[in-house]
């Protein structure tokens, strides 16, 4: 059966302390409300800074279903690549999971499917969960081409898994329009791309691995909006940028199921 999860993107805020005293309260609500007690038994993942995994992992060891990430990782396991950090060191600090083409990854830092492709590798050889991000800029829904955008995006970043291989993927849709601007997709609008996206895993490997492929909504998500976008039966949970930053809407998100 798919799991349900809550992640929280930490994106470039916070100092290590304020990272750490996040995470502590984030711990402190899962060790009150153990999470397999919690309707849908949510998974919740912290992805933190770089700076901040191996504290934050450290300090979060052997809760239950509480776990850490790196927001990136590089293609190559070592070498002369200043300023990059591979999935081995990410493994090694404690993170059990690894963002892959976050939309600002993509925008920012020209990262291409094809790119991508290489660092779900690198995940899965070292044994991170990686957890893809896809989803169309403003442009591309307004020219109804969102569905074909996430389509080229899932292909070329993830179809050439074997069906063994994608069963260890996770995958978010975020809607680049609702990603930090307070502009939610609907519920209709997220229940659409994710039934779409688990049509098209089905359709390229099969109904078992489509049903159990956790798709996650992402954009602008909220203590005030999870509960109505997580009733739909596609939307298995959310990334949470900017509400994962205050311990108590990002708790409120973990018990919106
Ligand atoms: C994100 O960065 O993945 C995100 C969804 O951000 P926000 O919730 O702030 O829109």
């Amino acid at each position: 059966m798919r799991k349900k999860i809550v992640a929280g993107n930490w994106k470039m805020n916070l100092t290590v302390q304020e990272g750490l005293q996040l995470s502590a309260e984030i711990a402190d609500f899962v060790k009150n409300n153990p999470l397999e007690k919690l309707n849908g038994n949510p998974a919740v993942i912290m992805f933190t800074p770089f700076t901040h995994v191996y504290s934050v992992s450290d300090s979060v060891k052997g809760l239950k279903g509480l776990s850490t990430g790196a927001q990136n990782c590089h293609t190559e396991e070592k070498g002369a690549f200043t300023g990059e950090t591979s999935v081995s060191m990410i493994k090694s600090a404690g993170a059990l999971n690894v963002l892959v083409g976050h939309s600002e990854r993509r925008a920012y830092f020209g990262e291409t499917n094809e790119v991508l492709a290489r660092k779900v590798k690198a995940a899965m050889d070292a044994g991170l969960t990686p957890m893809y991000c896809c989803g169309e800029v403003l442009e591309e829904r307004n020219a109804s081409n969102h569905f074909e955008v996430v389509k080229e995006q899932l292909e070329k970043g993830l179809f050439w898994l074997s069906a063994e291989e994608f069963a260890k993927v996770v995958i978010a849709y975020e809607p680049v329009w609702a990603i930090g601007t307070g502009v939610t997709a609907s519920p209709g609008q997220a229940q659409e791309m994710h039934a779409y996206i688990r049509g098209l895993i089905k359709d390229k490997y099969n109904n078992e691995v489509a049903e159990n492929t956790s798709i996650l909504y992402g954009g602008s998500c909220n203590a005030k909006n999870a509960a109505e976008l997580f009733a739909n039966k596609d939307v298995d949970g959310g990334l949470i940028g900017g509400a994962s930053l205050k311990a108590e809407d990002f708790c409120t998100i973990i018990q919106s199921f």
